[in-house]
Order: structure tokens, then sequence, then C-alpha cells
């Protein structure tokens, strides 16, 4: 399956990327694999003719967004992710009047429609250089995500208007969970992301995207490190650093979106140029302007 896939893609002049949180088979076919930070910037410096992005749907929208020229493929369609669906352009439009003169930024977790919508994009990578870009007496509008909002609101030390948006596989995450693991790993660092509730992050050492995470293992001198994300990263980390241990703060911690892309059905978008993502001209390019607002913070 996998030298059927390197013959496709060579077949199509295709590039692979894949989010850190997909299986690590196909992880290990892609060309490039990060967090949405790294992949949304790695989107926009593709050579090549069609761009599979394995991950889900918003993912393969802002890789569509970004390069209008290219085909952007998606294995599976149906990954979604339930987060980016809890707020939609007329329930941001009807925050945006409540709110005016309030600058609008989204994660990057979000509809193209939602983008379109807002100012600024952000990633859990990038959220606090790009928050500071914003004048301190801006009233600020944070969706979907309200646990990354509250996390970097706080860092920032002012308040945000939070949509009640959240991450249903880091919510999964419970103190006890936290407090057994390093009960059975006494000395090792915790890692969460910040799409973890309040409780959690509190509780944890540090607070990273999982591009965040990927660095912190390399430079930490601890040889075991607990992991509090979704699992799909524990094979990029296990890969990356060989000598150190990573563990799962609960191996409940599975988004079944990421998990439907496969070894099958990547072959087949490859080989039967499916599904296509595309995002009306309109959309796209307010969305574009977002997001570009984000890249250029850099
Ligand atoms: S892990 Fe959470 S935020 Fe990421 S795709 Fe899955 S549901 Fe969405």
């Amino acid at each position: 399956m996998k030298a059927e896939i390197e013959r496709l893609k060579k077949e199509r002049n295709a590039v692979i990327l894949a989010h850190n949180y997909t299986r690590g088979e196909v992880q290990d076919v892609a060309d490039y694999t990060g967090d949405s930070l790294e992949l949304a910037r790695r989107a926009t410096a593709v050579d090549a003719d069609v761009i599979v992005f394995c991950g889900v749907y918003f993912m393969a929208e802002t890789a569509a967004i970004l390069n209008p020229g290219k085909t952007v493929l998606i294995p599976e369609p149906g990954a979604g992710c339930p987060m980016a669906d809890m707020i939609n352009a007329e329930q941001l439009r009807a925050l945006k009047a409540a709110h005016p003169g309030a600058v609008a930024v989204c994660y990057v977790n979000s509809t193209a429609e939602v983008k379109a919508e807002c100012d600024i994009c952000v990633t859990s990578g990038n959220a606090e250089r790009v928050m500071a870009t914003i004048p301190r007496d801006r009233e600020i509008l944070f969706v979907p995500d309200r646990h990354l909002g509250s996390h970097i609101s706080a860092k920032e030390g002012r308040d945000y208007v939070l949509w009640p948006g959240y991450c249903p596989t880091h919510a999964h995450l419970t103190l006890k969970m936290l407090e057994d693991a390093r009960a059975a790993h006494p000395g090792a660092p915790v890692m969460v992301h910040p799409e973890c509730p309040k409780q959690i992050r509190d509780a944890a050492d540090v607070q990273l995207s999982t591009g965040g995470m990927c660095r912190f293992a390399r430079e930490s001198a601890a040889d075991t490190i607990l992991v509090g994300t979704e699992t799909g990263i524990l094979h990029r980390l296990r890969k990356e650093n060989p000598g150190k241990t990573f563990i799962p703060v609960s191996d409940t911690l599975v988004c079944p979106n990421m998990k439907k892309t496969t070894l099958e059905n990547l072959a087949d978008a490859l080989r039967e140029m499916k599904t296509k993502v595309t995002v009306p001209a309109d959309t796209a390019s307010r969305a574009r302007r977002a997001i570009e607002a984000m890249l250029a913070v850099g």
C-alpha cells in the first residue's frame, strides 16, 4: 500500500500533508507532518499540482484557500471537527453586531465561512504572538474555542468575549487522569494542549501546541514525558526521540475524525482524485485575508 501511494503520488505530482493527530502509518507516508500552523505555512510553499490533506475538513479548506490554483483532496470528506462546527457565519455575524467595533479573531479550527467573517486567525502555536499585535483598547471576540481563548486571555492579562466552543476530545481529560499519571511517573513533566480545560492546564507543567510539544520533547532534559493531547502525536514524538519515553496522560484521548484517514482511502484519493475540496471564491478571498494576516505575524 505504501509503494502504491508513492507511485500514485509521483504520477499525480502530489504532496501529502498530515496532521500530528493522524494515524502513525499515514504520518509515515506523508511528505510533511505538523500542527495547523506548520501545515498552513507548508501549504503556502508547496510545489505540486495536488495537495492531499490528511486531517480534518477545515484544514483541507485552509490549504485550498491558500492555494487557489491547486487541487486539494481530502481522503475522507466526513472527517469534520466538532469544535469548528460549534459556530457558523450567521452566529458570528450576530455576535459582531452585538459588539460593534470589536476585533473578530478565530482559531484556525473553524470553517471557511467563519474565517471569512474574521479579522485575523490564530493557531495554538502562534496565538500569543498574534493577539499581542491587536491594540489593547480594542474589544476582542474569540471563536470558537473557549479554552484556547481563556488561556491566551489570561497570559495577555485582558478579557476576551469567548464563544463557548470546545474540543470534545480534549474535554475527556480529567484532573484524576492527570494526577494518576503523575503518581505513576513521579518527576516526569506533563505537557498539555491549550484546548484542555483550565483546571487541566493549571495542573500541567507546560501548555503547548503539538508543534511546541515536539520542540519541548527535543529540548527537555527529562527522559520521560507525560503527554496530554490526542494520542496520534505519540507516534511522532517517539519516532523523533528514540531515547525518550512518552506516556499518554490518558489513552482515551482519541479524536475519531483524525483517525478517519487510512492508507486505503489515501490511496483511493490519489487514484480517483477525490474528494476535491473547494471554497466559494468570495468566501475564500475573505478567509484568505484573515489567514494571511496571521501568517504575516510569523
Ligand atoms: S482533536 Fe478536537 S479540535 Fe482537533 S479535530 Fe478533533 S475535535 Fe477538532
